[in-house]
């Protein structure tokens, strides 16, 4: 393929993600968004190996690494359940940010890379190497962390060192330190030792960045990371002189930065002290009732019958799902309800918040899977005012979204958060298998309040039974 011909998928490629990203952002477009991506992709792949910078000796190597690569993604996207997602999307950011490493030293070392720059130029192609392996480590590391997180594989606990800004200060300077020491190296040996320590620091920040992250800003620590894996793209675009890989890297980079922010405006918190760490404690633990700082008060359960008995009665129902949902995979009894109810004449709508789930967008994937129309889901600052005026909101393995601490009580982890105010309802249904807290690992006032019910078990089983009364 001749280097105009290579160009020009090149800037079709960049269209078709750039029309990929802007049908993502609706429900409703966001099946031809991921066609745009997908032949996107396609292309610039194609214009790459066929381009004029891959010689035929390597095509051996590239159709051996496509295979390896393709089979291990293929099988990853059989067996993943959805539930799985976020931590398959931590460690896919990992392998970015490997792969902007190992691309860093590789045309480092390589002769004929290095060898092409003399003077400014060599000391810009430097700086990007420099910059592209920093990046790099620190995606990987802490994307590695967040995998270990996400999983429950490392507690959610915050690790909080003591003088760790300091720690992380000093860390920079000598970082910066060492920048000037590689740039005013005179040979690739003599590079490589602040090339190798830098590298080291640059692992240990993005673990220690990401331990240093309680449990309940995980949802910015994601998309945070999902924007580094993008700027680590684009940094290998710089060091190997390909401009869509550059464009690409960027449009994540931005795209990620776009929904860092978003997500901590959903939570309430700012992005600077998300990143200082601290906010949030363990994860899932059990909030045995009657332990210290709880609400006092009992709940009331409620059975599969007289829940259908209340869904049928109500005029207006509005259903919360969260992570429960997720896990329980019920989403499709959640629809078989919902078409159920509206044939009787119930307005039924679903409220979304925006970091329900473990992924941005974690509840509108399994709604849309399940065939929920689009024009009964909403985001929760379109809902949140019309809850007074609903019969029953039932609550679908949700947890701290739904937690009116989150309101009230100003020493709450999750203060200052916005939440879905179902308890305003008249009735709120909550549907899940203990009293075990939520990911923010706080207990949740709703359960004892006067207008709600606990419908205790597994969300796809209770509402299995619930579609059965319904039907009875
Ligand atoms: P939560 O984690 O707060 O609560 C989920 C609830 O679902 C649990 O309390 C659990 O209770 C219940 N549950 C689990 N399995 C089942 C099941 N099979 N059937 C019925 N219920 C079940 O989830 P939310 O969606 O309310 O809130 C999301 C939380 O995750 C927030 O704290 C958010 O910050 C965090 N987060 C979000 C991310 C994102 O990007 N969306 C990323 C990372 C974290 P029980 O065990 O009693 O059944």
């Amino acid at each position: 393929m001749s280097a105009t011909l290579a160009t020009v998928s090149y800037i079709g490629a960049t269209i078709l993600f750039i029309l990929s990203l802007g049908g993502l952002s609706n429900p409703e477009t966001s099946r031809r968004g991921n066609l745009y991506g997908m032949i996107g992709m396609t292309l610039a792949v194609v214009a790459t190996v066929f381009g004029p910078q891959v010689t035929p000796a390597g095509y051996a190597w590239i159709i051996g690494a496509m295979v390896v690569g393709g089979s291990v993604g293929l099988y990853a996207a059989r067996v993943v359940k959805m539930t799985q997602m976020p931590e398959l999307v931590a460690l896919m950011h990992s392998l970015v940010g490997l792969a902007a490493v190992l691309v860093g030293y590789a045309n480092y070392i390589d002769p004929a890379a290095s060898g092409m720059f003399q003077g400014v130029e060599k000391t810009i192609h430097e700086i990007e190497i420099y910059i592209g392996i920093l990046i790099g480590a620190v995606t990987f590391s802490g994307s590695v962390i967040a995998f270990g997180k996400l999983s429950a594989k490392i507690s959610g606990k915050p690790m909080l060192l003591p003088g760790r800004h300091l720690l992380n200060l000093a860390g920079l300077l000598v970082v910066v330190f060492f920048a000037w020491r590689f740039i005013n190296t005179h040979s690739v040996a003599d590079g490589m030792t602040p090339l190798i320590v830098m590298t080291i620091i640059a692992l240990l920040f993005g673990i220690h960045m990401v331990m240093a992250i309680g449990g309940a800003d995980m949802p910015v620590v994601v998309s945070m990371l999902n924007s580094y894996s993008g700027w680590a793209a684009a940094a290998t675009g710089f060091m190997l002189n390909n401009d869509l890989l550059i464009v690409t890297g960027a449009l994540v980079g931005s795209s990620g930065a776009i929904l860092s922010y978003i997500m901590c405006r959903a939570m309430n918190r700012n992005f600077v002290s998300v990143i200082a760490g601290g906010f949030g404690t363990e994860g899932g633990k059990p909030a045995a009732a009657g332990s210290g700082g709880e609400p006092a008060g009992e709940v009331v359960e409620i059975l599969a019958p007289e829940t259908a008995e209340l869904l049928r009665d109500a005029k207006n129902v509005i259903i919360v799902p969260g992570y429960g949902m997720a896990v329980a995979q019920a989403q499709h009894t959640v629809f078989e309800i919902t078409q159920f109810l509206r044939e009787k004449g119930v307005n039924v709508r679903f409220g979304i918040h925006p970091v329900a789930g473990r992924m941005p967008g974690h509840m509108n994937v399994l709604l849309a899977e399940a065939k929920v129309p689009y024009d009964i889901v909403f985001e929760m600052d379109e809902l949140n005012e019309d809850f007074p005026d609903t019969d029953v909101a039932m609550v679908i393995g949700a947890n701290d979204i739904v937690n009116p601490a989150a309101q009230d009580d100003p020493a709450s982890p999750i203060a200052g958060m916005p939440v879905l105010e179902v308890w305003k309802a008249k009735t709120s249904i909550v549907m899940k298998r203990s009293m075990a807290s939520g990911y923010a690992g706080v207990d949740n006032p709703l359960f004892y309040k006067e207008n709600n019910r606990m419908l205790f078990g597994d969300a796809k089983k209770m509402l299995d039974e619930v579609l059965a009364a319904l039907k009875s």
